[in-house]
């Protein structure tokens, strides 16, 4: 369904910056027998509000097809679960949480970033929408109550459960299509003197470094902090602080209060100022953006190619969802890469969507031994680098795709992605 109102602003001047085309669900991965099924296909279009200035896209595909039985469970990286962990000491330490505080998280997933916070001494309680999921974070102990978040199941949650004194909400904004529901519910569940911690890969950084893989159809919008903070203050809530973190290609943890609450530090005015000095709002440093976006199906296809016409084999690191919009874009299929291997048991065996490349197990690099891993997920590739030391030495290489492609060499060496 296509629509014509910015979700933070309800404008209808939305001006297209970004066409990827048709492609499949990013985290809709086939089993085998699926694959004779027809498989649908959606526009993905990046458009830009003309009046608040967000950056969304204008197709909406509903919910209950993305996220009814979803196979991303985030323990999966080490990454995630390193940041987890400093998330809950670095909260818990700032905010004097203890044993009389509930810790809630919206889209708590496997309930990982929770576990932590109990670590610390509080009470938790997730909510998440995918059932397979929820039941993990349950069977781990983390008490977790299956729903969307939005003002329903908000005002639900305070009658059962009271208020908040820390609301987490991890990106997951970026795949609500209801913010307006979604910050009443925040606003409701809120303690006096509560902070709702918001993390979104931020603007800024998928603009700089060419994130064009990050939009797939469950990320709905791609936050500014300016754009958040016109959103909040329709609401009662501010911006009071911001950190940030490199998780995610670079995203900002947001600190909101009640208006009023807490004093607004001088890293919040210096991250409006650095996005208003990139100009994200405006529709030419996007139509610059789209321009380099373009070269990549140019420079990567190319780029596997010439090793192919080299004689050397490739396989493919990471079956993220990100690699699904970079793949679809840029039309490789199994004929470029054969195979891509990833650490989660729940996709291997099953194939991408749309060009359905086959996800193997890590083992399978040191099986069939390829002169060239494309890292696609590229956010993780100094974590997968170190990890495939053995595949290393018996001779194989590793590359990553984007801005543009090249080999990586020895993890000390700068020029990996943040
Ligand atoms: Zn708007």
């Amino acid at each position: 369904m296509q629509i014509h109102q910015c979700r933070v602003c309800q404008s209808n001047k939305l001006e297209r910056i970004l066409d990827l085309g048709r492609t499949a669900l990013a985290n809709r991965f086939l089993k085998p027998e699926a694959l004779k099924e027809p498989e649908p296909f959606f526009p993905l279009r990046v458009v830009l509000c003309g009046d608040c200035g967000l950056v969304q896209l204008d197709e909406e595909v509903p919910r209950e097809t993305l996220f009814k039985e979803y196979i991303y469970a985030s323990g999966t990286s080490s990454l995630v679960w390193a940041h987890a962990r400093w998330l809950a000491q670095h909260l818990c330490r700032r905010y004097g949480l203890g044993a009389q505080d509930l810790v809630m998280e919206a889209a708590s997933n496997d309930g990982t970033v929770l576990k932590e916070f109990r670590w610390q001494g509080t009470p938790v309680l997730g909510i998440e929408p995918a059932e397979n999921i929820a039941a993990a974070a349950i069977e781990r102990g983390i008490p977790t109550v299956v729903d969307f978040f939005d003002e329903r199941s908000a005002r639900q949650l305070g009658e059962e459960y009271g208020s908040a004194r820390l609301f987490l909400a991890r990106h997951v904004l970026a795949h609500v299509s209801d913010l307006h529901g979604f910050v009443r519910g925040i606003k409701h569940l809120l303690a006096e003197d509560g902070v709702a911690v918001i993390e979104v890969p931020h603007l800024a950084e998928l603009f700089l470094h060419l994130e064009f893989d990050t939009i797939y159809h469950e990320h709905l919008c791609y936050f500014s902090a300016a754009v958040l903070r016109t959103l909040l203050a329709k609401f009662g809530l501010s911006i009071f602080d911001v950190d940030r973190v490199a998780i995610h290609g670079g995203s900002l943890l947001i600190h909101v209060g009640h208006e009023g609450v807490f004093p607004i530090s001088a890293k919040v005015v210096e991250v409006l100022f650095q996005e208003n000095n990139l100009r994200l709002s405006h529709p030419e440093t996007w139509r610059g953006f789209a321009g380099r976006v373009a070269q990549v199906r140019e420079s990567l296809p190319d780029f596997m190619d010439g090793l192919r016409n080299e004689g050397h084999s490739l396989a493919g690191y990471g079956a993220a969802a990100k690699a699904n919009t970079l793949l679809a874009y840029c039309g490789i299929g199994p004929d470029r890469l054969p195979f891509i291997v990833d650490r989660s048991k729940l996709k291997q065996g099953l194939f991408t969507p749309g060009h359905h490349i086959p996800v193997r197990s890590p083992d399978a690099l040191l099986d069939e031994q390829p002169d060239v891993t494309l890292i696609l997920p590229w956010n993780i590739a100094e974590e997968v680098f170190e990890q495939q030391a053995e595949y290393r030495r018996r001779g194989g290489r590793m590359a990553v795709p984007i801005p543009s492609p090249r080999f990586l060499g020895s993890a000390r060496r700068s020029g990996f992605p943040a």
